[in-house]
């Protein structure tokens, strides 16, 4: 693709510099092997409660999720948080890369995203055969990063067809390059460049049926300028892809915190909010308290980088300032002090207006 040169890709690599990714860059250098269930000796699993009715009224009338027991050591705990919906959450070490999850239909399987190791995507979809003989119809990328959509090609070789934002396609090979700066590796590079594009794109609003089962793919602002959601409104579920992170800080690298608020807010102002189950594309099945926590942090994040701003800081010193302050404002979460140094400085690029994001692309 001619994308390499494009104003995209230029803005990518100057602006981005040096390990801009610090989730998906500390699962690159060793090849991700596929570890056990750190879950899957200590108890914690529900024992097959799932199958039954009466357990399952329990388990989602209590807007609680429940855990599957995976035979197969996998790098994701798969958890299913309403009838037939499953997300697929990266294990503790992150081999997986990011979230992922299922949807179950009369007719056939619905994926949304495909992690960053292909090897993880491989294991989703064995344990979708194993919990449906139903063929896999789709797989919805939420947006082009990498730790999204690394492992598409094993959801086509499994007979999905691949959905994504219309910009998807013109990313997806190029500006993930850029996201690793100059951790790039030659084989990592060969990989992006050889992701499968995507099959079907839209710009709008979707609806999909699976069945009887509906399906809404919606476009949301905030994280890339290609993004989109997944709602299962029968199950009360939304797969949120990476506009909602649980008690982690987001990567705003192709972010724009205004659009990402307002997004959120629209999250937390859905009908039954409070009964929804939110699965985020890092960070632990969530719920409504979850979404406004994250979207608290984004307002701190911003009130905190302009506080300092007006006071002149800029750089290392806005950095001192604002990173204690955040951390103390979200003291359960996990904020080391080279994320939030990309958090802050993101943010002081945007609101100086200097902020630099991918452009749309034609079809
Ligand atoms: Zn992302």
């Amino acid at each position: 693709m001619s994308m390499g040169s494009s104003a995209a890709s230029k803005i990518s690599r100057r602006n981005l510099g040096r390990s801009i990714f610090p989730l998906l860059s500390q699962a690159v250098p060793k090849p991700i092997a596929v570890v056990g269930n750190p879950f899957q000796s200590a108890g914690m699993i529900r024992p097959l409660l799932r199958t039954l009715a009466l357990a399952a009224f329990l388990t989602f009338g209590a807007g609680a999720s429940a855990q599957v027991q995976t035979p197969e050591k996998v790098p994701f705990v798969l958890k299913e948080v309403g009838p037939g919906v499953y997300a697929a959450i990266d294990g503790p070490h992150h081999e997986a890369g990011s979230n992922a999850g299922f949807v179950i239909g009369d007719d056939g399987v619905l994926v949304i995203d495909a992690f960053f190791n292909i090897d993880a995507a491989r294991a989703l979809v064995r344990e979708i055969h194993r919990l449906t003989p139903k063929p896999i119809r789709y797989v919805v990328n939420t947006h082009y990063h990498a730790d999204h959509t690394g492992g598409d090609q094993a959801l086509r070789d499994a007979g999905a067809i691949i959905n994504a934002h219309r910009n998807v396609g013109g990313w997806v090979r190029t500006n993930n390059i850029n996201l690793f700066g100059d951790r790039i590796t030659p084989e990592l590079k060969a990989k992006i460049e050889a992701l499968p594009l995507p099959d079907l794109v839209t710009d709008k609003d979707l609806t999909v049926w699976l069945g009887s089962r509906k399906v809404v793919v919606r476009t949301v602002l905030g994280h890339t300028g290609g993004d989109l959601t997944i709602l299962v409104p029968d199950a009360k579920a939304l797969f949120t892809g990476d506009m909602l992170w649980r008690k982690v800080p987001p990567n705003l690298i192709d972010g724009s915190v205004h659009e990402w608020v307002a997004t959120d807010a629209d999250f937390a102002a859905m009908p039954d909010a409070e009964h929804m189950t939110y699965v985020p594309g890092h960070g632990d099945v969530a719920k409504l308290n979850d979404v406004k926590d994250f979207r608290q942090y984004l307002i701190d994040l911003e009130r905190l980088v302009s506080e300092g701003r007006k006071r002149g800081l800029k750089d290392d010193s806005l950095a001192q300032e604002v990173t204690p302050k955040l951390k103390a404002l979200h003291p359960d979460w996990t904020i080391s002090d080279r994320a939030a140094s990309f958090e802050i400085r993101y943010m002081d690029q945007e609101l100086a207006g200097t902020k630099q994001r991918p452009i749309a692309q034609p079809d």
